[in-house]
């Protein structure tokens, strides 16, 4: 670790009175994905630690793949089957070590912002009938309480100059607009869809304006937890599978097909 790094401020957030970043620590961390630089920046005013996770030599680069990462405990940690996080994150890690030039910003807002105690608050009402933007408003939060502002602040700090973007969700690519970041393309990250999540994608489809695919829609559902990858082989099939490159965004509106599966009769094509 390069000690004049550590509690270094990070000058573009000087002027921030929400937010004071530094980089707290970093190392190389190998996963089953590739080895990352892992840098933790340091938010002094709430004291949340944020991970940038590095592959290559992004610093002044065009063109870096980007994936703007919000933890999900549930998905991530338990592999709940409501939400599609875990399969991003992953499918994010894959893409990126395979570009060979890419950073993975993981921002720690959990539960679109509202937290974790809130999110399981949140799945009750859904259990009730509701649908993950009805629950978030009935607990008195809005749609997403998530941000951006820190991963733009790393990105400065690397002085990243243009980006492809992983990400379904249009209000990233309208933040990143926002924040005078050219994105080149918007790389389209496609799970596919299981009975426990189907609600979740449609809610964020039809409400929230995600961009997904028909083919989500008519995978296998998968009830026992996800075979572990240990291989090379493995996760290159997945990135296949899951990743599809779109340029420009495509439009919504896809019907998706029955492939014989009752939950899959409850789908309803997006208008
Ligand atoms: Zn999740």
């Amino acid at each position: 670790m390069n000690q004049k790094n550590s509690h270094r401020k990070i000058a573009a957030q000087q002027d921030s009175p929400t937010m004071s970043l530094q980089v707290y620590a970093e190392t190389n961390l190998p996963t089953e994905f590739g080895t990352f630089r892992t840098v933790v920046f340091l938010d002094e005013v709430d004291q949340k630690e944020h991970l940038a996770l590095v592959f290559g030599d992004v610093e002044g680069k065009e063109n870096v793949l980007l994936r703007m990462h919000s933890e999900c405990f549930t998905g991530e940690v338990l592999h709940s089957f409501k939400c599609d996080c875990r399969e991003q994150l992953h499918t994010g890690l894959q893409q990126i070590a395979e570009s060979g030039c890419g950073i993975l910003i993981y921002l720690r807002q959990e539960g679109r912002g509202i937290g974790l105690g809130n999110k399981i608050r949140a799945y009750a009402l859904q259990e009730q009938g509701y649908d993950t933007v009805d629950a978030n408003r009935m607990l008195g939060f809005e749609d997403d309480l998530r941000t951006y502002d820190v991963a733009f602040h790393i990105l400065n700090y690397y002085k990243i100059q243009s980006v492809r973007v992983l990400t379904n969700n249009p209000s990233k690519l309208k933040a990143l607009e926002e924040s005078g970041i050219p994105v080149i393309e918007r790389v389209g990250l496609h799970i596919p869809v299981n009975p426990h999540s189907l609600g979740y994608f449609q809610a964020k489809q039809t409400r929230m304006g995600h961009m997904f695919e028909a083919s989500q829609f008519g995978g296998e559902p998968t009830e026992q937890p996800s075979k572990p990858r240990h291989s090379t082989a493995d996760t290159r099939h997945l990135s296949r599978q899951h990743a599809n490159h779109t340029t420009p965004p495509k439009t919504n509106g896809h019907t998706p097909k029955s492939n014989g599966h009752a939950w899959l009769a409850k789908i309803k094509p997006h208008e």
